[in-house]
Parts: C-alpha cells; sequence; structure tokens
C-alpha cells in the first residue's frame, strides 16, 4: 500500500516550492565554541533535504534548534509563518513564546537515533498516544491512523508488543509510524539508522524511500548512508565547522564536488 493512502494531503500543508524554513545568520555556541557560524539556509515545502559532513559541524544543533530544543545565540529561525526566533533592529534575540512553540513542534516530527520510544506502551499506543493527547483525536481515529501508519512501515502484525520486544529495526520503524500519526509538514531524521545492526539498515531507509517518494512531507535529514542521501535527496547541503561549504543536487555533490573538504569527506566515508 502505498503512503500517500496514509497521509493525505493536508489542506493546511503549505504548496510546494513555498519556503517552509528559513535560517538567517543563525549562530549557536555552547560556552566558547562556536558550533554554528550566522548560518544561512532555506527549504522549501515538500524537499527532502540531506545534511552531511564529518562529525562535530554542527548537523544535529541545526535539527535540535528547529525542534526547539535549542535556542540559537544570535539570528532568526522561521519554520512556515512563525517566526522561532527573530532578532530586533538593536541585534537582540526574541525568541519565540510557548504558544508559537507548542505550534511550531507539532508540525515537526522528528526520528532520533535512539528511537525514544514509550517502553511502557504497545506499539499502538506508542503512536497514539500524542495524536490523542496533543491532538485532541478521538481513540478510534487515531488508532486508525495508527494501524494504517503500521501498515505503511511494515509491522502491523506486532501492533500489540512492546518495544523491548521488538528488534532495532522494527522499532525505528515504530518511531517514524509515531512521528508521522502527528502529519507533521516537516519530518527531521537524525542519524536514524547508525544505532542499528547492519542487517537491520537497508528496512528502515526501505520505509524512508517509500514516505520520500509518495508523500509530500518535508525532510531534513542527517545521515551518513551516501547511497540513501542520493536517492532521496532533492539537495544536499555539505557542513564544515557550522557552515554550509558546498550544497546542490546529489548528483554534483556526490561525483563532482566544488571544495575539496568535500572531496575529502566523500573520500573518506564512500
Ligand atoms: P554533528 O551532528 O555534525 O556531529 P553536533 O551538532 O552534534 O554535530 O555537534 C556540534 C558540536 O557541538 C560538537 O563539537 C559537539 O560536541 C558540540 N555540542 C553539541 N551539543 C552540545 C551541548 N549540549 N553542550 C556542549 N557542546 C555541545
Amino acid at each position: 500500500m502505498s503512503a500517500d493512502t496514509h497521509l493525505p494531503k493536508d489542506a493546511a500543508r503549505p504548496a510546494g516550492g513555498t519556503e517552509l524554513i528559513r535560517f538567517d545568520r543563525v549562530t549557536k555556541r555552547f560556552g566558547s565554541h562556536t558550533v554554528l557560524d550566522a548560518l544561512d539556509f532555506t527549504v522549501s515545502a515538500g524537499k527532502h533535504v540531506t545534511l552531511i559532513g564529518p562529525s562535530g559541524s554542527g548537523k544535529t544543533t541545526i535539527l535540535r534548534l528547529l525542534m526547539t530544543l535549542l535556542t540559537p545565540d544570535e539570528g532568526t529561525i522561521k519554520v512556515g509563518d512563525a517566526f522561532l526566533t527573530h532578532e530586533e533592529k538593536d541585534g537582540r534575540l526574541i525568541p519565540a513564546g510557548e504558544k508559537h512553540i507548542r505550534e511550531v513542534r507539532k508540525n515537526i516530527g522528528m526520528v532520533f537515533q535512539q528511537f525514544n520510544l514509550f517502553p511502557n506502551m504497545k506499539v499502538l499506543r506508542n503512536i497514539t498516544e500524542a495524536p490523542v493527547h496533543v491532538l485532541g483525536l478521538g481513540k478510534d481515529e487515531a488508532e486508525e491512523r495508527a494501524r494504517g501508519l503500521l501498515d505503511l512501515v511494515g509491522l502491523t502484525a506486532h501492533l500489540d508488543k512492546y518495544p523491548t520486544q521488538l528488534s532495532g529495526g522494527q522499532q525505528q520503524r515504530v518511531a517514524i509510524a509515531r512521528a508521522l500519526a502527528m502529519r507533521p509538514q516537516v519530518l527531521l531524521l537524525d542519524e536514524v539508522t547508525s544505532a542499528l545492526d547492519p542487517e537491520l539498515v537497508a528496512g528502515v531507509l526501505d520505509v524512508l524511500r517509500d514516505i520520500a517518494r509518495t508523500t509530500d512531507i518535508t525532510m531534513l535529514c542527517v545521515t551518513h548512508e551516501m547511497s540513501f542521501a542520493r536517492d532521496i535527496s532533492d539537495d544536499v547541503l555539505m557542513f564544515d565547522a557550522g557552515r554550509v561549504i558546498e550544497s546542490g543536487a546529489p548528483e554534483k555533490i556526490f561525483t563532482d564536488p566544488e571544495h575539496e573538504r568535500t572531496r575529502e569527506f566523500l573520500g573518506a566515508v564512500l
């Protein structure tokens, strides 16, 4: 069954091509360490953008800023019409209020390296919990949505199990279904296969390829799986030391990179 059966195009979702995410001169420091340095980039609705680059170059920090788990020190972050932070004329940073933050969090789904499922809840309830308690969906409707998503990720037979009864790859597929159950505009994927045994990676990547191919969800993805990045990306951003040093279509970045650092990085990971 195709993914769009379960993810009907949402009337509230911005039309393809509309700018959905904007970073304007975003700086993030931890102590004296500048992790992101006046970073600019934009993502249009419906696009699949992959962030690549050496460990420590600031990729995960970007996802955490978008999830409002961190606040930048300078600059503007905008998601749709909502400002997460913006600077006034005197350079003072104005963080978004609680209401705004809740709104943005509802529109962004995140899947982490370590699955982070609720261990005390069965698979079905892991997926229905937020739609019921955050979106106010009725239990029946939330369960119907969850069953559809479990079908999409190939886990219908496991809906009555606890997370610990599943393999890592299965748990990660539940985490993907759980993120999608909120019908977010944006799916953030943070090295979602790096904690998995090698034989479980392909199943998770296949599910994500299917979602990228058959839905209009915007994806921002940090990954070391270069062939996956090549398959799903509209744009690849190559990071080094908190800056985008090169960006473009995957065919260009992976076969004919401009920057020496990109060549070195790809030489090491491919
Ligand atoms: P990447 O995802 O590219 O590997 P990260 O965004 O995770 O990079 O980290 C960038 C840098 O910021 C790293 O040097 C990391 O140690 C540092 N860092 C990340 N989070 C914190 C934190 N909460 N406190 C201090 N340093 C951090």
